[in-house]
């Protein structure tokens, strides 16, 4: 097995504890149910897509893979991913900086 997809499965467990705790904590502060289940809906959507981030950094990313088959094949671990689209040169990325041309001047593309 991967240990990078280990380390992520390791992180989505220790993620759940914590919104489980986060939930019980919030609802002894008498935080109403549908905010605290919107909490860690929040926490489990950001969390992971950050992760995965950081994760395409380590390897470099290659941005330019992203032409077609994206609703092809739509098997296990379909995440959320969220592209960024350079404003200056069009190029797609994953947040940050732009690679091509270092331009911060982004655009989320879902
Ligand atoms: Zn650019």
């Amino acid at each position: 097995m991967n240990p990078q997809l280990k380390k992520y499965y390791i992180f989505l467990g220790a993620s759940l504890v914590f919104s489980i705790g986060l939930q019980i904590v919030l609802g002894y502060l008498g935080v109403p149910w549908f905010i605290s289940i919107g909490l860690v809906m929040a926490i489990f959507i950001i969390l992971p897509m950050y992760m995965r981030r950081k994760q395409m950094g380590n390897y470099g990313g290659n941005s330019s893979g992203a032409g077609g088959g994206f609703f092809g094949g739509g098997g296990q671990g379909s995440g959320i991913s969220v592209k960024y689209v350079c404003l200056v040169c069009r190029n797609k990325h994953n947040g940050g900086s732009c690679p091509r041309c270092g331009s911060k001047m982004q655009r989320a593309d879902f």
